[in-house]
């Protein structure tokens, strides 16, 4: 037997790790840094990984009570109602119970191109189709309602990424009310907002005081720096909040995930180090940096190098793995996520050497 036809499937291409390039190298893992995946370079939040340890001895339960617990903190942060809180497995597993609870097969989605793969996954697992809008270099990757409106034909759901992965731009809150305003009335407008924490712009969550055609997604894994954890949540209006119940996997985060990720909420200084830290990297990449970038509003630099594939390769033999944006369909781009201060000196001093050479 096979499975269902899955010809049009992608595989995710994530960004490599540190164990699998040192192997590949045969080299002491200890001498590379890896600048290639938007993690936390000053790691998990510490009240976090304290959490953890403390809930080892408990975890023979079902995550009833630290679930409802880290619903509550949140919607309480969001100022929404409870049920409007959807936690999932990583921001990916919000994106799969809004794919659920909005399609039916044969439904299209509508995604930036280039832009995060994941949409596009996602959409194929719930028997749904996929088309693009167009984020185009010669605009500098700008973002606007204009590229949504070039290819809009009724989709069920658009995907707004702000700030925008890996370009680094964003929409505002104008925008995202333009675009719903401009699509149908069963349209869904997803703002995902991964990289929020990194942007001074106001959340669109506001938004949804007023709409029922706007949900937000948000994640445990940049700022907060648990990742590995899987935790992130998406915030939906409360006119069809109840539909959680009818499409959320049992228990949908952890109890190991969703204690760190209460504890990790009250940690506003972790937060802080971190966003201080990431404005710090992105300004000294874009000021050094020889070669082109884009302005950023996340924990992460795009920058053209010409070829991007054997750049990475080059940096690779040098310790530092960046991500190669072939695979975005950028392969003239690297991304950088935003390092220690260390971190990123040596990034741009290896890189700006390879550009000159
Ligand atoms: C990282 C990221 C996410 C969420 O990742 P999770 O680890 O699954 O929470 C969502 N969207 C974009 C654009 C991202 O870069």
């Amino acid at each position: 037997m096979q499975p269902r036809d899955l010809a049009a499937h992608e595989e995710y291409v994530a960004g490599r790790g540190i164990e699998e390039v040192a192997r590949e190298l045969g080299r002491d893992p200890g001498e590379f840094v890896k600048l290639a995946s938007n993690e936390n370079p000053l790691g998990p939040s510490p009240a976090g990984v304290a959490a953890i340890r403390d809930i080892a001895d408990e975890i023979h339960h079902y995550p009833k009570a630290v679930h409802a617990d880290l619903v509550a903190a949140l919607a309480n942060r969001w100022d929404v109602a409870d049920e409007q809180i959807w936690l999932a497995n990583g921001g990916d597993g919000a994106l799969d119970y809004l794919g659920r609870a909005m399609l039916d097969p044969g439904d299209a989605v509508l995604v930036p191109d280039p832009g995060f793969a994941y949409y596009g996954m996602s959409a194929r697992f719930h028997h749904g189709t996929v088309n693009t809008y167009p984020v185009t270099e010669a605009d500098g990757f700008a973002l606007s309602p204009a590229n949504v409106f070039e290819t809009y034909d009724g989709e069920r759901i658009v995907y707004l990424t702000s700030p925008h992965n890996p370009t680094g731009s964003r929409f505002s809150l104008e925008d995202v009310t333009t675009i719903a305003e401009g699509t149908d009335e069963e349209t869904l407008v997803v703002v995902d907002e991964a990289y929020g924490e990194f942007t001074e712009a106001p959340s669109a969550v506001e938004l949804l005081d007023d709409r029922d055609d706007v949900a937000v997604l948000r994640t445990f894994s940049k700022a907060y720096g648990l990742a590995g954890l899987r935790l992130g949540y998406a915030i939906v209006p409360g006119a069809w909040a109840d539909a959680y119940a009818k499409v959320n996997t049992p228990f949908a985060a952890s109890a190991v995930a969703c204690t760190a990720g209460l504890a990790a909420l009250g940690d506003d200084e972790h937060v802080e180090k971190t966003t201080d830290l990431v404005r710090w990297s992105r300004e000294y990449m874009r000021e050094r940096l020889e070669a082109s970038t884009y302005e950023s509003h996340g924990n992460f630099v795009l920058a053209e190098v010409g070829d991007a594939s054997d750049v990475t390769e080059t940096l690779k033999q040098r310790g530092i793995i960046v991500r190669d944006c072939s695979s975005f369909g950028l392969p003239e781009h690297v991304r950088i996520t935003c390092g220690t201060k260390r971190e990123t000196k040596r990034v741009v001093s290896a890189l700006n050497e390879v550009l000159a050479e």
